[in-house]
C-alpha cells in the first residue's frame, strides 16, 4: 500500500471523468515539512501557527516567529502556504500566558477573539508573517471568525502592519491574501458578507461539526457520536462551497474529515475541489479519487441530500464506493 501511494506522489489527483482536486497538507512545525514532497501535497492548506507557541516555554519572540515562517516558505518553494493566525485559547492553553479559568473553553476567549483583544500579539505575528513573506505570496487566514466585523477589524490591524513595513523600508510580499476559516455556525448565515470580505475561505470541519452538533470534539463519549457524513452536515458544507463558487472565491476544507477517503468522497461529491489533510492521508485519498467517476457520484448523492433516498448517507456512499471498486 505505502509503496503504491508513493508511486502516486507526483501524479495529480484527477477523477476518472477528468475533475482535478487539489490535495494539500496540514502542518504546524518544521518537522512536518519533509512530508510536503514525500506525500506529494500541492501546498500547505493549513499551517497551525499556535503549535510553535504551544511547544515553547516562553512566548516566541518576533524573530523566532519570522524565522519559522521564513523556513516554512523556503522549504515549500513554489507550493502555496496558508498561515493561520494564532488559534490559542480553548483547549490550546499556553502555560506562560495567564488566563482566567473558563467553564466552557471551546466557547470562550480564543483564536481571533483573543487576537483582537490583544492586538499587540496579533500585530507582532502579522509583522513576522510580512517579513517572512517579503517578495512572495503571503496567505493569511483567521481562525474562529463568528461575525464578519471581526475580519474587518483584523484587516485594519493587518493594514497598519503593512503601512509600518512600508514606512520602515521593508520589502513587502508580492501578493497578500487574507482568508477566513468557516468553523462557527453563525458564519453560515453571513456567507454573502463573508465572501465580499475575503480572498479565500477554508472550512474547519472539526470545529464546525463540534458547534453544529453541540458535541465536544475532545470528549470521547460524544466526539464521534454524530457522523459528519450526514445529510444535515453535508447540506451545511454545501451552502459554503456554493457561496464560494458563486462569488469566485477559492474554498478548501481543512478538518480531519478531509483525510478520510469516504468523507473526502462526500466532500468532492458536494462540490469541494480543494482539501487539506494530514500528510499520511494524501495517498489514500488520491487513490480513491483516481478511481472515482464524479458524475455518477453526484447523481447518487444529489437526491439523497435533497431529502429522498436513504437517511444513512455514509452507508450509501460506502455501497457506491464498493460497487465502483
Ligand atoms: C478545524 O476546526 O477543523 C480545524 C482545521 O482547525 P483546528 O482543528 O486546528 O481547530
Ligand atoms: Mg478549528
Amino acid at each position: 500500500r505505502q509503496a503504491q501511494y508513493r508511486l502516486l506522489r507526483n501524479k495529480p489527483a484527477v477523477t476518472r471523468d477528468g475533475t482535478r482536486i487539489a490535495l494539500n497538507m496540514n502542518a504546524g512545525l518544521l518537522v512536518d515539512l519533509p512530508h510536503l514532497s514525500e506525500a506529494g501535497a500541492e501546498g500547505i492548506g493549513l499551517f497551525r501557527t499556535e503549535l510553535q507557541f504551544m511547544v515553547a516555554s516562553t512566548m516566541p519572540r518576533m524573530t523566532a516567529q519570522t524565522q519559522l515562517y521564513a523556513s516554512v516558505l523556503e522549504a515549500s518553494g513554489d507550493r502555496p502556504v496558508t498561515f493561520r493566525t494564532l488559534d490559542i485559547g480553548g483547549d490550546k492553553v499556553l502555560p506562560y500566558m495567564r488566563n482566567t479559568p473558563e467553564e466552557n473553553p471551546a466557547l470562550g476567549w480564543r483564536a481571533i477573539r483573543l487576537g483582537l483583544d490583544r492586538p499587540g500579539l496579533l500585530r507582532m505575528q502579522l509583522r513576522a508573517l510580512l517579513r517572512a513573506g517579503a517578495g512572495r505570496e503571503l496567505r493569511v487566514m483567521l481562525p474562529m471568525v463568528t461575525e464578519v466585523s471581526e475580519i474587518d477589524r483584523a484587516r485594519a490591524l493587518f493594514d497598519l502592519e503593512i503601512e509600518h513595513a512600508r514606512r520602515h523600508g521593508h520589502s513587502l510580499p508580492s501578493r497578500i491574501l487574507l482568508g477566513s476559516m468557516v468553523e462557527v455556525p453563525a458564519l453560515l448565515f453571513q456567507l454573502d458578507a463573508l465572501m465580499e470580505r475575503v480572498d479565500f475561505v477554508s472550512v474547519g470541519s472539526n470545529d464546525l461539526l463540534q458547534y453544529l452538533t453541540a458535541s465536544d470534539r475532545g470528549n470521547t463519549q460524544v466526539a464521534s457520536r454524530f457522523d459528519p457524513i450526514s445529510r444535515h452536515f453535508l447540506r451545511a458544507l454545501k451552502t459554503i462551497i456554493e457561496a464560494a463558487d458563486a462569488t469566485g472565491k477559492p474554498a478548501t476544507l481543512c478538518g480531519e474529515i478531509a483525510g478520510r477517503p469516504l468523507a473526502a468522497l462526500a466532500l468532492v461529491g458536494i462540490g469541494f475541489r480543494s482539501l487539506s489533510m494530514s500528510a499520511a492521508s494524501i495517498g489514500p485519498v488520491k487513490a480513491m479519487l483516481l478511481a472515482l467517476d464524479l458524475g455518477r457520484l453526484k447523481a447518487m448523492l444529489e437526491p439523497i441530500l435533497a431529502g429522498s433516498g436513504p437517511d444513512d448517507v455514509a452507508g450509501a456512499l460506502r455501497a457506491f464506493a464498493e460497487a465502483e471498486g
